[in-house]
């Protein structure tokens, strides 16, 4: 018989109970997710299923009405019905969010600045790096997106698959430890979708912890660990994508898949 070990790494991302309400309208009801370090978890679910928002919660855009995330390990918001046990101050939620890339799906680069300033933007702002410095190690970033020739062009010289390749450097400037994409190949033609999800798969090899709303299910059965259905503001089905994506037990998940596949 094996004695059963515990762990004591703490998970990558760990969301517990969150609940969120517009109005009257809930938008998560109940979300626990468990992201160890290292793993790559696709979230799947039809429009308006809670994705985003379950995102922007775990990355301080949103805060959750009841729940909380930790990072790490590391307890970042405390919520229970109206009450407010922990308020962090904007100091301590910036240092967080700092560990935490982001990729959206409109790519949200600054058009005004050239790829490699968008990619050194941030570690200068943050004074993690001196100007140099940022702009040696965001040119290493731009070739590791297959970008090392586009340094110098402006946003919109570039097209949607190469801004977004832009943005992946952007988001790992920073070194985060988790990165969430939401949707991060739905605003592309679909000629440029394997390139950007090919830099994504780059990034899964190299063990950061992803997060990634998507609805490429090929990209989910070869590179995640981890397939979350998200239906209505709860998670309907979670587990490896041999389980969710070839044998669905819910059948919410199974007429999604049916419409997706
Ligand atoms: P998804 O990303 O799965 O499409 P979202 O998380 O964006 O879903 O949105 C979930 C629901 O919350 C949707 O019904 C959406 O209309 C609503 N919603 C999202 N953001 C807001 C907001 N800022 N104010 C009011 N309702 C919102
Ligand atoms: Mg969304």
């Amino acid at each position: 018989m094996t004695t059963p070990t515990l762990t004591t790494t703490a998970a990558a991302v760990e969301v517990h109970g969150a609940h969120k309400w517009y109005g009257a309208h809930r938008v998560l009801d109940g979300v626990d997710l468990t992201v160890q370090p290292g793993q790559v978890a696709v979230i799947l679910g039809p429009s308006g299923s809670g994705k985003s928002t379950l995102l922007r919660a775990i990355n301080h855009l949103e805060k959750l009405d009841v729940g909380h995330v930790s990072i790490n390990g590391e307890l970042i918001g405390v919520r229970r019905h109206g009450e407010r046990l922990k308020e962090l101050s904007e100091r301590a939620i910036l240092a967080q969010r700092s560990g935490i890339g982001f990729v959206f799906q409109q790519f949200n680069l600054f058009p005004h600045l050239t790829a490699i300033d968008n990619v050194a933007a941030a570690p200068v702002a943050t004074g993690r790096a001196g100007k140099d410095e940022a702009r040696a190690q965001a040119r290493e970033l731009l070739e590791r997106v297959g970008l090392g020739d586009k340094a110098d062009a402006y946003p919109r010289q570039l097209s949607g698959g190469q801004q977004q390749r832009v943005a992946i450097a952007r988001a790992l400037a920073l070194r985060p430890g988790v990165i969430l994409f939401d949707e991060p190949t739905s605003a592309l033609d679909p000629e440029l979708v394997g390139e950007v999800l090919s830099a994504i798969k780059d990034l899964a090899s190299s063990g950061t912890t992803l997060i990634v709303v998507t609805h490429e299910i090929g990209f989910a059965r070869e590179v995640a660990d981890l397939v979350v259905f998200l239906d209505g503001g709860r998670i309907v089905e979670q587990g490896t994508p041999a389980e969710v994506l070839d044998n669905p037990r819910h059948p919410r998940t199974r007429e999604f898949l049916s419409k997706v596949l």
